[in-house]
């Protein structure tokens, strides 16, 4: 088994074992943040025809050639296109017609003027200067081209990707299932939050907060409950994540204590350990493991700990899951806002949030960086990395950081 190997190697290990969920058809108006499953194209183009962008006149370019200030060119009106209607004649030579906004450019006619640069006597129009075909036409396909692709398999539906659907008539949306994650929290000491505090008890607060991150990513969380520290009930609690879920994620009981029966647990039901703990700090005693291709990932039950190792390693994980081409953290380079008094011996990672001053990125730690501090988890959009054997860093300190979404 591998042991003590670092974030990248779990990661990669994860990574493998990876299966995206399968797909459903479902209304455009339901597909806001789902993950598409198919390339889009446009089978139309987006304007579908050449039209005007303001009120005015369309005529042949080429009959303004020689149009001028002291000598208009003076053509007939013979006809007016309303937006939403289609224009019967054909302009030529000599002719124009009054053209509305959004209303398409007759046959014949290549340019527009606006309405206010004209003079209008009757069913006469004067046009003061000169006209290059196309002027002010927007040709058809200006937003989109037929057969171009508007947004590719694996990016998530954003409300422009709604409203260019929408506007090609795209009223069924091929997504990636949300993918079901079962949660669990493996601890003799917790209580459900219905239950009042008794001596040496806690609440169960790990599966709240990994159900609601699971959500935020487009996930869908299966919260099973608690389970006490014992091999067989561990065990049987995943097997039912498994049957239930495309993941199980865990908390507790991966350490070395007498009470950490994880991987025992894990083993016990025939699962294959990918490894047991990173060389991170926080939360190094987590461990992977997977059983009927589903990845079963346990993590510490100290909060913070858990969480900062769920952003690392679980959410790009899940978005692979759910299909997102994008699913890897963004890194950034931060200066530290304070100092930070401690040696890392281990790789650390410090949990705060980007601030950004005179254009500069800054990172301002969030609160305590204690394992159980779930408290500095409020505000922390950023991961920030301090290398294995730093001294302590001061303020001002250049730091690689993972941007968290
Ligand atoms: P463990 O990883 O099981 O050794 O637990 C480490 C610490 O996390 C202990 O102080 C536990 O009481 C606490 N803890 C474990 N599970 C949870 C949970 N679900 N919610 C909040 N704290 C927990
Ligand atoms: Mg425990």
């Amino acid at each position: 088994m591998n042991k003590n190997i670092s974030l990248e190697e779990a990661q990669s290990l994860l990574f493998e074992r990876c299966m995206p969920v399968s797909r459903e058809t479902i209304n455009l108006s339901d597909a806001l943040g789902r993950v598409l499953s198919e390339n889009i194209i446009a089978k139309e183009n987006i304007p579908p025809f050449a039209r005007s962008p303001f009120d005015g006149y369309a005529f042949r370019a080429e009959d303004t050639s020689k149009a001028s200030k002291g000598n208009p060119v003076i053509l007939e009106v013979i006809e007016e296109v309303p937006a939403g209607s289609y224009p019967r004649e054909s302009v030529v030579s000599g002719k124009a017609v009054k053209i509305l906004t959004g209303a398409p450019i007759p046959e014949g006619a290549d340019a527009v003027i606006k309405y206010e640069e004209t003079e209008v006597n009757g069913n006469l129009v004067s046009i003061f200067s000169s006209f290059k075909s196309g002027e002010n036409v927007v040709p058809a396909g200006e937003d989109v081209a037929m057969d171009e692709m508007i947004a590719p398999k694996g990016m998530v539906v954003s409300p422009p990707i709604i409203g260019l659907m929408a506007a090609l008539g795209i009223s069924q949306v091929p997504v990636y299932k949300r993918p079901k994650i079962a949660i669990i929290s493996t601890g003799d000491e917790l209580l459900d939050i219905s239950e009042p505090l008794r001596p040496g008890m806690i609440r169960n607060s790990n599966s709240y907060t990994l159900a609601a991150y699971c959500r935020e990513i487009g996930a869908d969380p299966v919260i099973l409950g608690t389970v006490g520290d014992r091999v067989e009930d561990v065990g049987a609690m995943i097997q039912r994540g498994l049957d239930e879920a495309d993941m199980v994620i865990s908390t507790g009981g991966v350490s070395v204590g007498d009470y950490d029966v994880v991987g025992e647990a894990v083993s016990s039901i025939g699962a294959e350990t990918l490894y047991w703990k990173i060389e991170t700090k926080p939360g190094s005693p987590n461990l992977a493991a997977v059983k009927d291709d589903k990845v079963i990932l346990s993590l510490s039950g100290n909060p913070a700990a858990a969480l900062v190792i769920f952003h690392l390693l679980g959410v790009s994980f899940i978005k692979k899951l759910a299909g997102y081409t994008d699913y890897l953290l963004p890194q950034i380079e931060v200066k530290l806002k304070h100092n930070f008094r401690k040696a890392s011996p281990r790789r650390r990672f410090l949990r705060g949030k980007l601030v950004i001053e005179n254009g500069t990125a800054w990172m301002e730690m969030t609160g305590g960086q204690g394992n159980g501090v779930l408290r500095s988890l409020v505000g922390c959009n950023l991961l920030a990395e301090i290398p294995a054997g730093s001294e302590p860093q001061p303020a001002g300190s250049k730091l690689k950081a993972y941007l968290l979404q």
